[in-house]
């Protein structure tokens, strides 16, 4: 019997890299953010409500989603950012859970991971068997998202404050993935915390399958 955790932390804690580590280990890995990004592709119904609600400046000249106008104009007012949201959240939410149900079909016992920086914030953890937070240092993580280049330092901390910290997201946690050491220490934590959720997929009761 599947069960379907969600993995989420603050910004560059590591989530992605956990991710990885689960998938080889034989984990299923549902990206939360490759299924936005597929979501505005264009002729999607989300990027038709996007352009509805943001208006055609939000486009780029091949009529795709400019992410870096879409992320500037959400990450500086948190009324658009609840309007993105609205617009976003359910259509992920629907299919993550179209791609577990498709998953379990063909693997009963599969351990399905969902790979969701805003879980708990947009209250999708309530769809997940367990939630689980990585928990990395202050200051390693700080260093590693602006290494990671693509944001500068004020666009990483104005996205920040828009999401939970992690003293709030440790409160929705089942278990605590800790990221303070090395790649091999979360490597070894991530293959502890597979093997104890294998057990669970196995003897966990699914109501109504
Ligand atoms: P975001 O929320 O921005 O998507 P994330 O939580 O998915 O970030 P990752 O992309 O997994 O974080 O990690 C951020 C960067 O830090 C990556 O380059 C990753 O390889 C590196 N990293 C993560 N954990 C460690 C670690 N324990 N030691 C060294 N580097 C690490």
């Amino acid at each position: 019997m599947a069960i379907l955790a969600g993995l989420t932390g603050t910004i560059g804690s590591g989530k992605t890299l956990a991710a990885s580590y689960f998938k080889e280990l034989g984990a299923h890995i549902i990206d939360a953010d490759a299924l936005a990004r597929e979501l505005v592709c264009p002729g999607q119904p989300a990027l038709a409500e996007i352009v509805e609600a943001f208006g055609a400046g939000v486009l780029s000249p091949d009529g795709s989603l400019d992410r870096e106008k879409m992320a500037a104009i959400v990450f500086s007012d948190p009324a658009q950012k609840k309007t993105l949201e609205s617009i976003l959240h359910p259509r992920i939410i629907a299919r993550e859970m179209e791609a577990y149900q498709a998953i379990r079909r063909l693997d009963p016992c599969a351990v399905v991971i969902v790979d969701a920086a805003v879980l708990i914030e947009s209250g999708n953890y309530r769809n997940m068997d367990k939630v689980i937070v990585v928990a990395a240092g202050e200051e390693a993580r700080a260093e590693r998202a602006a290494r990671r280049g693509g944001l500068s330092r004020e666009e990483i901390e104005a996205r920040e404050a828009t999401q939970w910290c992690l003293e709030e997201k440790l409160k929705y946690a089942d278990f605590v993935l800790d990221n303070r050491g090395d790649e091999a220490a979360l490597k070894k934590n991530v293959g502890v915390l597979h093997a104890r959720l294998r057990e669970l997929a196995v003897v966990s009761p699914q109501p109504g399958v």
